[in-house]
């Protein structure tokens, strides 16, 4: 089902030809193939992951309602390029220079947004750190099953999923990707290449 495949090439960081790259091919039941890129420098340490879907994909929205702990289980494919959205807990996360994309589900993310909230939290004012604790409860409770919220994925290039049957899958209108930042991927040049 995967097949690694490991090459050696320059590093962007330091330019010694110290930079390994690794490619898995990942297969994702509703959404198809996708390659799984690492690259990690042994020289200064460089290191970034991306994802990228094998068939050309469309812009894509992903919205999915979490009812039930069960749902946190469900895969996701979260590229670069994606914008996140929780409307109900006011989270928007825009892609930016250092984004990843990675394969994980729904409960690895809120583990993720969690960690940045608290990040953020001990750099931040009372009111921020109260702030930042309710939302890490919130996100706790729903992790267990007792909140429910919906979480959109848009991608303008269409990498991203939500992989479900239960997912609500809508094209981006023009109007709507110009809206969406894009976030700059270490792996972009590497497709044109292929
Ligand atoms: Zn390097």
């Amino acid at each position: 089902m995967s097949n690694e495949n490991i090459e050696c090439d320059y590093c962007p960081s330091c330019n010694k030809k110290s930079l390994r790259v690794t490619n898995i091919v990942i297969s994702i039941p509703y959404f198809g193939e996708v390659i799984d890129f690492t690259i990690l420098c042994n020289s200064c340490g460089y290191k970034r992951s991306d994802i990228m879907p094998i068939e050309i994909k469309e812009p894509t929205r992903y919205s999915f309602h979490i009812e039930s702990a069960c749902d946190i289980s469900t895969r996701i494919i979260k590229s670069s390029t994606c914008t996140i959205r929780i409307p109900d807990l006011g989270i928007t996360i825009e892609p930016g220079p250092l984004s990843e994309g990675y394969i994980s589900n729904l409960e690895g993310l809120l583990q993720r947004i969690s960690n940045v909230i608290n990040m953020g939290m001990r750099m931040g004012k009372d009111e921020e750190r109260k702030n930042g604790q309710e939302l890490i409860d919130r996100i706790t409770k729903l992790i267990e099953g007792q909140e429910k919220v919906c979480v959109i994925f848009e991608d303008p290039l269409g990498y991203s999923a939500i992989a479900s049957d239960k997912a609500i899958i809508e094209s981006l209108s023009e109007e709507e990707i110009k809206n969406l930042k894009f976030g700059e991927s270490p792996f972009e040049i590497k497709r044109d290449n292929c």
